[in-house]
């Protein structure tokens, strides 16, 4: 049986990566006793990816005698407790998988924190496979990480598939580069970029799995 293939980017699509990261600063900066100039600061340096580097200039900047590493297992320990994916999207996944097709994460970031929240939020329980960046430094937009990531579910880039994400550039443009149809989660914002036009705009990644869900009874009833 085809088992079509979908790829869903992580952070601001599957888990509200941006709300984690606020009430995350908002604990770091009482844990060390620091204001809330301190908080948009480390918010900024959060904000767009974080690796155990980021640490060591938040740890600079206001002096923390804890070791970077140690400030980053932290970090990973928080978030993962911190960070959830609603059960409707957990339930989404399982009936895409009962529709036959096959889900993965595709996402950019550091390999311990991105496989942290994968497991803390159950999408690793979901899931055929997923591909963070930082195993084979090979990043959205690249169509290496969308092949890499397509291989961990056990399947082919070259047969398509569908990628879902809210980032213009890395999910909606990388993911046609790669030849897979796109479905852009504006979560808001107006589309404003260069790249070719996302296949649909969802508001929310439940709206995309309604979708893909719809496309594949489409697809099977016009075949049969
Ligand atoms: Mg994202």
């Amino acid at each position: 049986m085809r088992r079509p293939l979908v790829l869903f980017d992580l952070d601001n699509t599957l888990v509200d990566r941006r709300g984690t990261l606020d009430g995350w600063a908002a604990e770091f900066v009482s844990r060390h006793g620091l204001g809330d100039e301190a908080r948009t600061y480390v918010l900024g340096m959060v904000s767009e990816r974080t690796y155990p580097s980021t640490f060591d200039t938040i740890r600079t900047r206001f002096r923390l005698t804890a070791p970077t590493e140690e400030l980053w297992r932290l970090y990973c320990a928080d978030i993962a407790a911190m960070v959830s994916c609603p059960r409707e999207v957990l339930d989404g996944l399982d009936e895409l998988r009962a529709a036959s097709w096959r889900v993965g994460v595709a996402t950019n970031g550091a390999a311990d924190i991105q496989w942290a929240k994968l497991r803390a939020t159950g999408i690793a329980n979901h899931m055929d496979g997923a591909f963070v960046s930082e195993e084979a430094d090979a990043r959205k937009p690249d169509v290496r990480h969308f092949a890499l990531a397509a291989e961990r579910c056990g399947v082919a880039l070259e047969d398509g598939g569908w990628m879902v994400g809210d980032n213009p550039v890395n999910d909606v443009g990388g993911g046609h580069t790669a030849g897979l149809r796109t479905i852009w989660v504006d979560n808001g914002r107006p589309w404003d970029s260069r790249v070719p036009a996302p296949d649909h705009t969802v508001a929310d990644v439940i709206d995309a799995i309604d979708r893909l869900l719809h496309i594949e009874a489409d697809h099977v009833s016009t075949a049969s």
